[in-house]
This record gives structure tokens, sequence and C-alpha cells, in this order.
């Protein structure tokens, strides 16, 4: 291992290579399990990384072992210098991706080809117009849609999460699986997870093996197969013995998947968070423009992470809203 890899490898022996970046904590969209229904505090822009220092802290991270970069938000799309800063990242020794609602896609379909982008993720809770209306609290759905054809049709690879909740949409889960067969799609069922003032109640998460009774019960046990995973993919992947596309289950509710994670955050406003669920962040950005040194930090922060979801270890400790109501909500964290 290289001094350079090891500088990001926890007290567990964890190597962390991939960094997810929030671009942005504005959204077009309301989806009612991220967003608290009374929106977030917008502050003003001096409290984000801009372009340049985004760039720079990005650079620290692939000097120190970051292999695969992830931009998120919020919208990452609705930065207004959006693709400058797509473009600066394009130019670093990494494997570039990109989640995204879709919506603002169509104009960015080159800027991705050009930094380098080859697969893209795009939210998508239901096939059908109304609902997405009512969970987005915005009528972009066939926008989206649209979008979806044209990623498809322009050879990238598209991946579509889909937040399962009952009573929402859990409904849908065979409707998704069956546009696999169609469509090279790789459909990813994501666990419901608490975060602050996003309603999270137990009972509203679905586990993977009440999804895969549904699924044998549609298609038959012998009609979809188990696939290899990659190291660290976070998704069990599976897929219609005669579909064109994959589906696969991401439980960090039900069964965590800490063991392998290989995974860091750095939010719009330059803070490093070692965990999805730690409350706990480092100020990068304060830092860097302190004219510091910030790779001892990233050192550090990465040094102490927790074993299990930033310390919510139990099922009883997740649970709790005093707990993970310490946390920020996901649209300011960046997914
Ligand atoms: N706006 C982009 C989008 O929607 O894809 C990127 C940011 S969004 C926060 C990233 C991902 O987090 C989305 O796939 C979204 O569905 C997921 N997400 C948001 N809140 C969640 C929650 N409470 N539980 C599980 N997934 C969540
Ligand atoms: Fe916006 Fe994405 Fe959150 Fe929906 S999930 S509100 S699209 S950031």
């Amino acid at each position: 291992m290289s001094i350079a890899a090891d500088s990001l490898t926890d007290r567990f022996g964890r190597r962390h290579t991939y960094l997810r970046i929030s671009l942005t904590e504005r959204c077009n969209l309301r989806c009612f399990y991220c967003m608290p229904a009374e929106g977030i505090e917008l502050r003003p822009r001096q409290h984000f990384m801009r372009a340049a220092e985004l760039l720079t802290i990005a650079r620290t991270f692939t000097d120190m072992g970051v292999r695969k970069i992830r931009l998120t938000g919020g919208e990452p799309l609705v930065r207004s210098d959006a693709a400058e800063v797509i473009l600066g990242l394009g130019q670093l020794p990494v494997e570039l991706a990109i989640t995204t609602n879709g919506v603002l896609v169509d104009r960015f379909v080159d800027t991705f080809r050009n930094a380098g982008i080859r697969s893209v993720n795009i939210s998508v809770d239901t096939l059908q117009p109304d609902r997405m209306e009512r969970i987005t609290r915005r009528d972009h759905f066939h926008r989206i849609m649209a979008n979806i054809r044209l990623l498809l049709d322009e050879g990238f690879h598209v991946k579509v999460n889909m937040v399962v909740m009952r009573g929402v949409n859990d409904d849908e889960v065979t409707d998704m699986v069956e546009w696999t067969r169609s469509e090279p799609l790789h459909i990813r069922f994501i666990e419901f997870m608490p975060f602050n003032g996003n309603l999270w109640e137990e009972d509203k998460g679905v586990s993977m093996s009440e999804m895969l009774a549904r699924l044998t019960e549609r298609f038959g046990v012998d009609r979809y197969e188990r696939l290899i995973d990659r190291p660290n993919d976070t998704a069990r992947n599976y897929r219609l013995s005669d579909g064109r596309g994959t589906f696969a289950f991401i439980a960090p509710v039900s069964e965590p998947f800490c063991s392998t994670c290989d995974r860091i955050r750095l939010t719009a406003d330059g803070k490093l968070k070692n965990c999805l669920f730690d409350h706990g962040e480092a100020d990068l950005l304060g830092i860097l423009r302190s004219g510091g040194d910030i790779a001892p930090l990233i050192r550090q922060s990465i040094f102490a992470k927790h074993a299990v979801r930033g310390g919510l270890d139990t099922a009883e400790r997740f649970a709790d809203p005093v707990l993970h109501g310490r946390n920020r909500n996901m649209t300011t964290i960046g997914g």
C-alpha cells in the first residue's frame, strides 16, 4: 500500500478511496423524505466552496489516494457554475460520476461527456406522474423520464435510485424491476433512512427480504438471479433472467455495510463528514481559507471514524430521533 493511500485508512483498516462531493444544498425539487417541510435555511454564498476552493480540496483528496468522486447535493446541476466545476474535476485522476434528480440533465450531456462521466444516477421513486408530484412537490415527471431516455440513447450507464417507503411507493417495486426487462437500466432500491426533520418512521421501511418475496410472487423464484457484487459495493445486485438491466438493494438500515465502507463526504460548505450518519464534521474550508494545510485534518477525521453508522450501532440508537436528529438533513449533507 502506498503512503498516499495509507493516509486515508481508518483505525479499523478501511481505506477511503471514494469521495462524494455536494455541489450545493439547494434543489429544484422538494422530496418529502429529504427536505423538511419548512425547507432549508438558505445561507449567503460565502459560506460555500467557490469553484477554485472545491477543486483545491478535491485535488488534495486525490493526492491522498481518492480514486472515485461522485457529485451530489442538493441538486448538483442547479449550481450556476456546475459545468465549470464538473469539467475541472474531470481533469483529476479519478472516476467521476454524478447523482441527480434528472430535471436539468439535457443541458449537461456534453459537459458530462467532456468531463469523462460515463455513469449517471437518477432518482425516480415512482413511475406514476401524480405520485411523483406528491413525493417531490413539483411536476417534472415527463422531463425526468425524457432525460433518462436521452442518457440511454447517448450511451451512458444509467442507474435509477428509488427510496422505497411503505404505503408511499412500495407497491411499485415489481414494476420497477419489470422496467429492467426492456431497458438497460440499473434500478437500486434504497431503504428509507432517518435524518433531521424527514418524518422517518421505522414502519415505513421495507426490508430487502420483503421486496424479494414480492418479486418471487410476481416473477417466480427461478426468473431472477443473484449477481456477484463488486468489492465495497453497498448494493446486493440481481437481474431478471431475460432482463437487459439489473436491480439491486441498498439496505443501510436493516443490513448495514459499514465493515467494507470506503466512502467519505464533502459538504457544499466545505466540511468533511467521515460517515453519512455521523453528526461530527471537520471544517476543511475554514482551514483552507486561513491558509492552513487541510491534509492533517483529513487524516485525523478519517482515522477517528466510528465502526458502524457514526456510532448509531444498534437498531435502537439508529431509530432514536434525538440521536439521528443531531445530524444535518440529507439535502445539506449530500446523499
Ligand atoms: N438531488 C439529487 C438526487 O435526488 O438524486 C442528488 C442528491 S439526493 C440527496 C441523493 C440520493 O439520496 C437520492 O437518490 C435520494 O433519493 C436519496 N435520499 C434522500 N433522502 C433519503 C432518505 N431519507 N433515505 C434514503 N435515501 C435518501
Ligand atoms: Fe432534491 Fe434530491 Fe433531495 Fe429530492 S432527493 S429534494 S431531488 S436533493
